[in-house]
């Protein structure tokens, strides 16, 4: 292969047409969809960059799984694969299969949460912020304070800041921090990467006053990619060794298989305490379904098992890193504000510096995301206020630290075309963007309100 050029290391066997909507109607779409990309239909939707969530395009090999897969209530064949393909990448003994990764937080946090108890990690992510809430306990965000600036270079912005968390920890009383969550690579906080030293001091941390060390190992597979190009100490690791040795310092992992598992559906929790695993095990059987199954049919066991596999291998973790870079460096040198270095999974731009007239209160990222839509008919996700806004006691806003939009990838389902289009999309956004003004909230739930909450423009 020609050394330069990094191509899609994978040729296509079935396609989906997408409709190529007009101006007009994509008008009509997002007023029906209260200006909340996430109430959009798919179909109204030319390139869909919402979420790398369960949205990816699986292999021959998986599909050829499925077919294979093992139906039975108890003990099923495609249980004992996924069972034991996760029991090798991880060192857990004690594996939880679950619909999703909510559906583990769900089992684990509210087992260990609870009011009076503290979380800490390098950013929560949404829906475990949301199961630790949930449960009556705190979650408190330990991002790298120094290296939050969006050009400031760092390879490892996605790590905890460990001098905080041993204060932190002094502050509260080891007795009631529940765990501490190093999520890999940082999705909150950018699709930043986590380093082994980080997790190697995090685990110390945690050995040192007794507390439970969990991974959120959504992206273990494309941190590790960082980790071998940019740590030189795993520079002759493979991509598999370095998660293996990530997990190896950790009590336990989450899992959403609908990420680095390449699947649409499914995750699991692994723990190394048996009498933990049997507390969460019984909460399992109550909501999930019975222990050799969860959530999954047997089909989608094959699948994440497939998968586990297929996200190390070198050409693809190759691929999939470069193309988002390849997104996030065009759009750099346009002149978009965007998060660098460019993380494994999605390209961030911050809309505040995008759309400096909008103040948070009118959800710069909201209109970041409104207006690439109605451009290029292209979805993104809000990850701001939004998303993470808290109100006062008198109802005024207290803005999130950062107004993002993420423009998440899809694993194997877009060409580099279609990423053309964003970036030509992105390019004519400039000519607008003092125009541009933004939204309030007419409706909204009391958790998780980015996904079913309504707008209407600022006028
Ligand atoms: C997606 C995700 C989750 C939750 O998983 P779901 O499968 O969506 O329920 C948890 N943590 C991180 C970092 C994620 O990206």
């Amino acid at each position: 292969m020609h050394q330069s050029i990094t191509i899609e290391p994978f040729r296509i066997k079935v396609v989906e047409p997408i409709h190529l909507s007009s101006r007009e109607e994509r008008e009509d779409y997002l007023k029906n969809a209260h200006y909340n990309p996430f109430l959009l239909h798919s179909r109204e939707v030319i390139i869909d960059l919402l979420t790398d969530s369960g949205t990816s395009a699986m292999s021959s090999a998986q599909w050829g799984g499925i077919m294979q897969g093992d139906e039975s209530y108890a003990g099923a064949s495609s249980w004992l694969r996924m069972e034991a393909a996760i029991k090798d990448l991880t060192g857990c003994p004690y594996i939880l299969p679950v619909h999703q990764g909510r559906a583990a937080e769900h089992l684990l946090y509210s087992r260990i949460g609870g009011k009076g108890k503290v979380f800490f990690s390098n950013t929560h992510f949404d829906t475990t912020r949301a199961n630790i809430e949930y449960s009556g306990a705190t979650a408190i965000d330990l991002p790298l304070a120094d290296h939050q600036d969006l050009d400031d270079l760092y390879p490892f912005k996605g790590n905890l800041d460990v001098a905080k968390l041993d204060q932190e920890i002094r502050k509260h009383g080891p007795d009631k921090v529940a765990a501490v969550i190093l999520t890999v690579t940082n999705n909150s906080g950018g699709g930043q990467p986590v380093s082994m030293q980080n997790a190697k001091s995090v685990a110390e941390v945690c050995k040192r006053y007794g507390i439970l060390f969990i991974l959120d190992a959504c992206r273990i597979a494309e941190n590790a990619w960082f980790v071998k190009h940019r740590e030189d100490a795993y520079a002759e690791y493979t991509y598999r060794e370095i998660a293996q040795e990530m997990f190896g310092m950790a009590d336990g992992c989450i899992m959403s298989a609908k990420k680095d598992a390449i699947v649409n559906m499914g995750g699991f929790l692994a723990l190394k305490d048996l009498d933990l695993a049997l507390r969460c095990r019984t909460v399992l059987i109550i909501t999930e379904g019975y222990a050799t199954y969860g959530g999954l049919s047997g089909r989608d066991m094959e699948a994440i098992a497939q998968g586990l596999d297929e996200v190390f291998k070198p050409a693809y973790l190759n691929y999939r890193i470069k193309s988002t870079s390849y997104l996030g460096e065009s759009l750099h040198r346009i002149g978009i504000p965007v998060i660098r270095p460019i993380g494994g999974h999605a390209v961030y731009v911050d809309a505040k510096s995008f759309y400096p007239q909008i103040p948070p209160e009118e959800f710069p990222g909201q209109a970041l995301a409104c207006q690439l839509y109605l451009k290029g008919g292209i979805r993104s996700c809000e990850i701001g206020s939004v998303m993470f806004g808290k109100y006062d006691d008198h109802g005024k806003l207290i803005p999130a630290s950062k107004e993002l939009v993420r423009l998440a990838i899809p694993r194997r389902v877009y060409t580099q075309s279609h990423i053309d289009y964003v970036i030509a999309t992105f390019k004519a956004l400039m000519v607008t963007r003092d125009m541009v003004k933004g939204f309030r909230i007419t409706y909204e739930p009391p958790f998780l309100r980015h996904f079913t909450a309504r707008f209407e423009p600022v006028e």
